[in-house]
């Protein structure tokens, strides 16, 4: 094996995944970060059991899980006029053999990079540091600076995110980044959960609704931080006119769409109106391109594979991507080849569930109702069979990779002890 570090661009939750397997394996590596300081931005997202195995197969277990988010017991769908369409045990309680997490983003972002540091030392994350292209050498890949400086490496991952420089230099001529119409505003506020106290919830219309799941153990009091997204799909016609992709916004920009979602059980504006800061961004994704690998240059993340948050599964490919990473280089080095075996392996699926999450991805069932009944039951039974609507969801889950039967039996991503030869 070359001493050449792989060489990754952006420090990003894939970037640290892949920094921390890297490290497991026995890999020299680099990681630039574009920012001065990593702070833990964001709100909730959800680490799938498919990512919490290959987290808890990094020595990131259930204790550190649990100190930056809250193992998830069920997800639900509820239509606009407050009944059940659809609800499932998640995680352990479903049988998995891995908890699902509904984690703070910024939170399990700093563990990573916690755990990285106190593993690899501090210096193998270069912060302030942006990465603006790459150039071939003789056996190898030079990173390109933008204050005109280089590294060399063996390969280099582009882990640099949805507006990825890799990316645009691999592929100069992808269309831009793809608006479906739908806004997000997105928030926590402390509240008492809701159904199981551990539950994801998704409420209302195809074009209309709220994602509601706690994100922390509720305190003596029953409070816990509750993750909320309001989502609302506009006409997309003109493209995103906004100024920014993730920016700041007040409750009375959107409140007006959810006045009057109020429920026995829950009351949206008042969940809304309990946020310290509310951001805004507008869901969007990229076209799959037609493959993520030049050489020794590969993408990751969500610069091989921006996707709709609607399967809840970003981070978590992220995740995946990184250890399938280093599961090719235990097969073939530190290499081209280890790259394109990355590639075969996961750029057909997974553009797959891009496109998937882009129909609506599990969400896909308010359509159904909105389609058969326009939104109005008494029970969900007479308008899609409990039968079709399981099947639906496993369809979903297998084409996502975290289908329980298939997990539940795969060997380990990367073995115990493995190393790449020397
Ligand atoms: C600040 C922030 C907040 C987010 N909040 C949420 C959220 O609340 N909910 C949610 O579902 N998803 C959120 N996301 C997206 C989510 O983290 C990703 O979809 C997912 O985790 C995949 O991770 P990634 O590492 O591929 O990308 P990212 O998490 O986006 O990380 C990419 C990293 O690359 C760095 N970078 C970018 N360009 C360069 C460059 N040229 N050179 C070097 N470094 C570069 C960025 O600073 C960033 O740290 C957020 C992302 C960011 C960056």
């Amino acid at each position: 094996m070359t001493d050449r570090p792989v060489l990754i661009a952006g420090g990003g939750i894939g970037g640290l995944a892949l920094g921390l397997t890297l490290h497991q394996i026995g890999v020299p590596f680099r990681i630039f970060e574009a920012v001065r300081e990593l702070k833990p931005l964001g709100v909730g997202i959800n680490l799938q059991p498919n990512a919490v195995r290959e987290l808890f197969d990094l020595g990131i277990g259930a204790e550190a899980l649990d100190a930056v988010g809250l193992q998830a017991r069920e997800w639900a769908l509820v239509g606009r006029n407050g009944r059940e369409i659809y609800a499932e045990p998640r995680g352990l309680e479903a049988g998995y053999r891995w908890p699902q997490y509904a984690v703070h983003r910024g939170a399990f972002h700093m563990l990573l990079y916690r755990e990285l540091c106190a593993r690899a030392g501090r210096e193998c994350v270069q912060l302030d540091r942006r990465v603006t292209g790459y150039e071939a050498t003789a056996g190898g890949v030079r990173a390109l600076f933008d204050d005109g400086t280089q590294a060399k490496g063996a390969v280099l991952i582009g882990a640099d995110g949805i507006h990825s420089e890799i990316r645009a230099q691999m592929h100069p001529d992808q269309p831009p980044i793809h608006w479906g119409g739908a806004l997000m505003w997105r928030g926590t506020t402390r509240a008492r959960p809701l159904r199981t106290g551990a539950s994801f919830l998704g409420l209302g219309t195809s074009t209309q609704r709220m994602v509601i799941y706690p994100i922390s153990a509720p305190d003596a009091d029953g409070l816990a931080e509750i993750n909320w997204i309001a989502e609302v799909t506009l006409d997309a016609e003109d493209g995103w006119q906004g100024t920014s992709w993730f920016g700041t916004a007040e409750p009375a920009d959107f409140l007006h769409y959810f006045e009057d979602w109020r429920f026995d059980w829950l009351d949206v504006p008042t969940l809304i109106g309990g946020a310290d800061v509310v951001y805004e961004n507008p869901m969007v994704d990229r076209d799959p391109v037609p493959t993520w690998v030049a050489g020794r240059v590969a993408l990751m993340g969500d610069a091989a594979h921006a996707m709709y948050p609607t399967g809840s599964n970003g981070a978590s490919q992220a995740v995946i991507d990184a250890r399938t990473l280093g599961a090719a280089m235990l097969r073939h080095g530190v290499t081209a080849a280890a790259l394109a075996e990355y590639d075969a392996a996961l750029y057909g699926p997974v553009s797959e569930v891009v496109l998937r999450n882009r129909g609506a991805g599990p969400f896909g069932l308010l359509q159904m109702v909105e389609e058969r009944c326009g939104g109005a039951f008494d029970e969900i039974d007479a308008v899609i069979p409990a039968d079709e609507r399981a099947a639906f969801m496993r369809g979903y889950k297998d084409a996502a990779g975290f289908e329980m039967e298939k997990l539940n039996a795969a060997p380990r991503t990367i073995p115990e002890g493995a190393r790449v030869a020397r």
